[in-house]
């Protein structure tokens, strides 16, 4: 959320909200109610035994229940020069780096609603953005194609695949391949900006809990995942829609289940308590 540009599809911002901004107003209303934020990056959870414990390098935390919301990262598109220009021309959020782009040329892989909407995004400072899709359909929401057709900043390069990104110190284009027609073709570009999906941030989970052939944290409708007392929620289950307001909706419930999960613990160690 924090990487997007514009979203438009959130409901009570009818002009549309920055993802910054909208991640920031969420941080303050937890806050508000007590949320303590903590900074840390996770390297490995312990939930064979309870509590749970949580390393990461700040530190071990354990808990009592745990809410795992630990979304996606950008696939790779896997082909030479991408690693080698990463950082200079190639990028996986034009919302950080589209203002490098002031006048120049950018190439946009992938044609899902990350792709199109960050080339609308990239149209504000580029001269020209040229979307190359392996299909001659985008997979995109309609609302956001339809602008994105009628963009003239926008070039679109149909049933094509990037093979190779070009470079000298910095990226200068890419090779491209048209899958039907097996031709091959260079485009002079400044940046290249990848959109072809993404994978679950979970591989500090493996063995830990049930994931999908995917990766992808298995949930019942509940958010409980195999483990009781460890909830998902978000991107990083496996999830038809893909959006903040299903995942904010998905949040509240892996909390409320959390919640009970801890009420129900405490009764067991209080029985006279209850009632
Ligand atoms: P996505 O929907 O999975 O789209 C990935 C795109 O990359 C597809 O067009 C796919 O082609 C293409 N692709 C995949 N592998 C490729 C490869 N190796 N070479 C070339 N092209 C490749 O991913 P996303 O756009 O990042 O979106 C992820 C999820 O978040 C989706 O569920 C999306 O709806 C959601 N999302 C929603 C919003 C919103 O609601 N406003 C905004 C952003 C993301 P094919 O089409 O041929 O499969």
């Amino acid at each position: 959320m924090a990487l997007i540009s514009e979203i438009e599809n959130y409901p009570g911002f009818p002009q549309g909200i920055s993802g910054q901004e909208l991640n920031q107003l969420m941080q303050q209303q937890a806050e508000r109610f007590g949320t303590k934020v903590q900074r840390d990056d996770v390297t490995a959870v312990d939930l064979s035994a309870h509590p749970f414990k949580v390393t990461a390098y700040g530190g071990e935390y354990e808990t009592k229940a745990l809410i795992i919301a630990t979304g996606t990262s950008p696939r790779k598109l896997g082909v030479p020069g991408e690693a080698e220009f990463t950082g200079r021309g190639v990028s996986y959020c034009a919302t950080c780096d589209g203002f490098f782009f002031q006048n120049r040329r950018a190439v946009v892989v992938g044609g899902g609603d990350s792709a199109i909407e960050e080339a609308l995004f990239l149209t504000r400072f580029a001269s020209q953005v040229y979307v190359v899709h392996r299909r001659n359909r985008l997979r995109a929401e309609k609302v956001s194609q339809e602008r994105a057709f009628r963009n003239e900043k926008i070039g679109f390069v149909w049933d094509t695949v990037v093979t190779e990104i070009l470079g000298d110190g910095r990226v200068t284009g890419v090779r491209l391949k048209n899958v039907k027609t097996e031709e091959e073709s260079t485009q002079e570009a400044d940046g290249v900006f990848v959109y072809v999906g993404t994978i679950p941030n979970t591989g500090f989970l493996e063995g830990q809990l049930e994931l999908d052939d995917r990766g992808y944290i298995v949930t019942d409708r509940q958010c409980h995942t195999s483990v009781p007392g460890v909830f998902a929620a978000g991107d990083v289950q496996e999830r038809v829609l893909k959006q903040i307001s299903t995942a904010v909706g998905s949040g509240a419930m892996a909390a409320m289940e959390a919640e009970k999960f801890i009420a129900e613990l405490e009764d067991r160690a209080y029985p006279e308590r209850t009632g």
